[in-house]
């Protein structure tokens, strides 16, 4: 019999060991180990996983987490890692923008939490563009809804959420805690690419990119925490912002001028099909033409 039971209990831990990595198949990346960094003051970056950068905040009694990773299984990971740091519930989440890569883990979230976000960012929550994994955030959308800018106290700690202008969404916030200097900046300030991922399908918009890096490089912070990638200095920020800016004056220019958009992209010495790692989405080069060629 004992035998018997041991068989059975490692077959069941094999199957729901299976079960949980079949939904890894249908998402987009690929889980790498989750790390948790300090950035002082009770605040941590958590990398890895399946999907975005996540934050997390301990306050005085509970805890503030900032987007919740890809898949139910990644968010729950972030739940274990957060509970390393602290015995203090998750009373707070705080969206960036509504992606899936960092919203969809929210489906492994305890219940009744109070879900931060922009109001755009609700709106395409509750309709969602891409859905693989047939997540239901139905119990996860936003309870409390940001419009241009807000300031907390949440268990003790400062918070300003911001939203400048539509950029890589049209329900961008922006998470600045000025007693510790962090902004969490969502995916406005992603460096993988070499210019700015805008999603004109979450009506996102390249001039309001801008806008919104005005915004973020004028906070009285040190570390800027992206949606993907590491930490950031303001300097760099700036960097980023200035030649973006004149990236998107030079299309401007030969949009001006009557080019064709792969005029426009051999003038700039850009591929004319877009690159593997851009996941299908729209160049810098592609938005910034089809915004300025529509009107
Ligand atoms: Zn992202």
């Amino acid at each position: 019999m004992k035998y018997r039971r041991t068989f059975l209990a490692y077959g069941t831990v094999m199957i729901l060991g299976l079960a949980a990595l079949a939904p890894l198949a249908h998402s987009q990346g690929q889980a790498t180990p989750m790390r948790v960094n300090p950035l002082g003051q009770d605040a941590y970056w958590i990398e890895g996983g399946v999907g975005s950068n996540a934050g997390a905040i301990i306050g005085k009694d509970g805890v503030i987490v900032i987007d919740a990773k890809q898949t139910p299984e990644s968010g729950r990971g972030l739940l274990a890692e957060v509970a390393k740091l602290t015995t203090k519930p998750m009373t707070h989440v705080i969206l960036t923008h509504s992606n899936l890569d960092h919203v969809d883990g929210l489906a492994s979230f305890p219940k009744g939490l109070t879900i931060i976000a922009q109001e755009n960012c609700k709106k395409q929550m509750e309709n969602p563009r891409s859905n693989p994994q047939n997540i239901d955030l139905r119990d996860y959308l936003p309870t409390k809804i940001v419009k241009e800018k807000e300031s907390l106290t949440i268990s003790g700690v400062r918070v300003e959420l911001l939203h400048f202008a539509p950029a890589h969404t049209s329900g961008d916030l922006i998470i600045y805690l000025p007693d510790q200097k962090i902004a969490f900046t969502g995916d406005i300030t992603v460096t993988r690419l070499p210019y700015p991922l805008i999603h004109l399908e979450d009506n996102g918009s390249s001039e309001g990119w801008i806008e919104s890096m005005k915004g973020i490089v004028a906070l009285d912070a040190d570390t800027f925490v992206p949606g993907h990638g590491g930490v950031q200095t303001k300097a760099e920020l700036q960097n980023r912002l200035a030649n973006t800016a004149a990236r998107r004056a030079k299309i401007k220019e030969l949009v001006a001028q009557g080019k064709s958009l792969d005029e426009i992209k051999t003038a700039l010495g850009e591929p004319l099909t877009p690159a593997a790692s851009r996941q299908g989405f729209a160049s810098f080069t592609e938005v910034v033409y089809k915004e300025l060629s529509k009107s």
